[in-house]
Formats: C-alpha cells, sequence, structure tokens
C-alpha cells in the first residue's frame, strides 16, 4: 500500500489548497523555518483520527483551521484528504481510497472513506492493525525523537513493542485475564447459589 497523495485545503498555514504527491521511493520536503513543513505530517496525522490537538502542536481543535494573515481573512472550514494505493492491506474494495476529515470553526467535524460520510471509528477500523493509523509509529515528529533518546530504559522497550506491533497483543491479553476473573468471580456466585439451594 503506498501513500499517494495528500490536499488540504484550509489546515493551518495552507490557506490555498494544496497536493502533494508522494511517488515511489524517498519524499524529502525542504524549506525554510516556519514554512510549513510539519503541517504535512501534522495533516497527515490529523486524518488518520488523531484526537488530541497538543499532538497537532495546538490547543483547541480549531487551531488547525487557517487563522489568517496580514493580507487573508481567517477560514471557516479545514478539510485534508488522503489517497492510497490499496494492495489489499485496507480491507475495502477499492483499489484507490481516499480518505477526508473535515473541521468547521462551529466545532462541526466530518470524515470520509471514498468520499461516503462515516464515522472516526470508521477510519480507525480502516488502518487497524496497518502500522499506519494515529496511534502507530509510522509518523515520528521531532520531538519524539527527543522523548525516546531521553526515555528510561522501561519507555523505551514500550517504544520496540509498540513498533514490534506486540502492545496489541499484550492489550487483548490484559482484556482476556480481565474477562476470565470476572468468570471466576461469577462462578464462585453460581457456586455459593447452588449450596444455599441444596
Ligand atoms: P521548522 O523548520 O522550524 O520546524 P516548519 O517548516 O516545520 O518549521 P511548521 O511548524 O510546519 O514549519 O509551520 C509553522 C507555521 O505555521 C507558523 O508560521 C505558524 O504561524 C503557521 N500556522 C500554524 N497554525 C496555523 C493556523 N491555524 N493558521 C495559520 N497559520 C498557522
Amino acid at each position: 500500500m503506498q501513500l499517494k497523495k495528500l490536499e488540504a485545503y484550509g489546515f493551518k498555514s495552507f490557506a490555498d489548497k494544496i497536493a502533494i504527491d508522494f511517488d515511489q521511493g524517498i519524499t524529502a520536503i525542504v524549506g525554510p523555518n516556519g514554512s510549513g513543513k510539519s503541517n504535512i505530517t501534522d495533516a497527515i496525522r490529523w486524518v488518520l483520527g488523531e484526537q488530541n490537538v497538543r499532538n497537532l502542536r495546538g490547543t483547541k481543535a480549531e487551531d488547525i483551521i487557517f487563522t489568517g494573515s496580514a493580507s487573508r481573512k481567517a477560514l471557516g472550514v479545514a478539510e485534508v484528504s488522503l489517497f492510497f494505493d490499496n494492495d489489499g492491506t485496507l480491507p475495502v474494495d477499492f483499489r484507490e481510497v481516499a480518505v477526508t476529515r473535515r473541521l468547521y470553526r462551529s466545532g462541526e467535524s466530518e470524515f470520509y472513506i471514498n468520499r461516503s460520510r462515516c464515522r472516526l471509528k470508521d477510519i480507525y477500523n480502516l488502518f487497524a492493525d496497518t502500522g499506519i493509523g494515529h496511534d502507530g509509529m509510522s509518523i515520528i515528529g521531532q520531538n519524539r525523537i527527543d522523548d525516546i533518546l531521553n526515555s528510561k530504559p522501561e519507555e523505551r522497550r514500550a517504544f520496540f513493542e509498540e513498533t514490534a506491533g506486540i502492545t496489541k497483543y499484550r492489550n487483548r491479553k490484559r482484556e482476556s485475564v480481565r474477562k476470565l476473573s470476572e468468570t471466576e468471580a461469577n462462578l464462585v456466585r453460581v457456586q455459593d447459589i447452588i449450596h444455599e439451594i441444596e
């Protein structure tokens, strides 16, 4: 699966619609400080379902909408789309998959998969276990590298486990152990009731 294209309008510094094509191999984005390079990765993270605005370097949701400049008025909506060439990794019957997220200044949010309205949960499900979800390690921000270098050994271990895809099994195990102990507690309760009846 390949990320083919990003389109953004009204997202952070992108007052005009931008389209970035990603070819095979490495794409490098260069530009002066403050020109919007990190805003591109923020846009990708956002459309994949990032809900924590601090991870997008903002303090409130509407910080991601173009706030205006000396020559441009603020915009009322931000919209970002990602286009994937789907080799079967994404569990939908489309060769090209477009995922879109839109936020209005009123606070209303919209999500689309191939132009059909969907829920945020559908976006999470679409990317689950592909390694490119909003909580995956496919996007490593500048601060994240500092975090990893400065982290304690056990925190670094958590990072490697997440990258190796072990975390989800650890979470499932924890959930299963919880259900098992609930079931054991229910069994004890049933035994008590049986004793009372006998
Ligand atoms: P550096 O090389 O220093 O890391 P960069 O190229 O990664 O910089 P970004 O951090 O992506 O730059 O962009 C920061 C710019 O985006 C700032 O000029 C900031 O004013 C602008 N910006 C961020 N949010 C908005 C917004 N909502 N509306 C307008 N401009 C915004």
